[in-house]
């Protein structure tokens, strides 16, 4: 099915749950190294969407392929992992491990999910969190750390894994204001170096300053997708306008 050249591929998905349609043939294609935000009502399937790209929840029609992997192919964890090494997902809620440090946090997946050299990792894991901005907390518990400073270990973690994809859920939906700044700033980052992702966010301006595309969703469906200006400036569907009109 790799008909494009893009490296995430999803083509006419649905999905229910129990009788409730929560994706109605959702068709989206992302780049190498491209940065797609989603923005759209609450309900109107944004999770759902990331949650199908890695696997989490299988779907009921249509494809998604990420790479060469065809995801709704795959029946079992051990058939997901080659997925799982590709693609990060950053949640909302960090659910980081309270009784490990920041450093332990980011080097757990490695050393045992991918059995890596634990010195390696170890380096590796303190780059992150200078990446992060945050080799002072090496040792610090998540509960000596502020909410930013919890999700910023996070994304490190996430890093850790040397995905090729990171989905971001709403990862400043929680925190005080005062800290998004800065867990914005660490994506923001990113997304300079390259890295591709998908954002599911309701910071409209960091949407419109960070994204190459945005895609407004409504009740299951992508309504309208385009360049940040477009979606933002001139949005062409009434719903996208109610939207803005309400977020801006
Ligand atoms: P968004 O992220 O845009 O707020 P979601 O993708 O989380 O929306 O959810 C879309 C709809 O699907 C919501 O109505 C939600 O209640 C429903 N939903 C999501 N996950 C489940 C689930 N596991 N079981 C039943 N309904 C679900
Ligand atoms: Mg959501």
């Amino acid at each position: 099915m790799n008909r494009t050249n893009a490296l995430i591929e999803l083509d006419a998905v649905t999905k229910s749950f129990a009788s409730f349609e929560v994706l109605k043939g959702i068709s989206l294609s992302v780049k190498d190294g491209e940065a797609v935000c989603i923005i759209g009502p609450s309900g109107s399937g944004k999770s759902t969407i990331l949650r199908c790209i890695n696997g989490l929840i299988p779907i009921d029609g249509g494809r998604i392929r990420v790479g060469e992997i065809e995801v709704h192919k795959l029946r079992s964890e051990k058939e997901m992992r080659p997925l799982r090494h590709r693609v990060a997902m950053v949640f909302q809620q960090y659910n980081l491990f309270p009784h490990r440090t920041a450093l332990q946090n980011i080097m757990m997946a490695p050393v045992q999910v991918l059995g890596h050299d634990r010195r390696e990792v170890e380096e590796r894991a303190h780059r992150l969190l200078a990446k992060v901005r945050l080799s002072n907390k090496a040792d610090a518990y998540p509960g000596q750390l502020s909410g930013g400073q919890q999700q910023r270990v996070a994304i490190a973690r996430a890093l850790a894994m040397e995905p090729q994809v990171i989905l971001f859920d709403e990862v400043t939906a929680a925190l005080d204001p005062e800290t998004v700044k800065e867990v914005l700033t660490a994506i923001r980052e990113l997304v300079d170096e390259g890295l591709t992702c998908i954002l599911v966010t309701h910071e409209m301006k960091f949407a419109r300053e960070v994204a190459e595309r945005v895609c407004f969703t409504d009740h299951g469906r992508i309504v309208e997708s385009g360049p940040p200006a477009q979606i933002f400036d001139a949005p062409q569907d009434p719903r996208t306008r109610e939207f803005l009109g309400q977020v801006l």
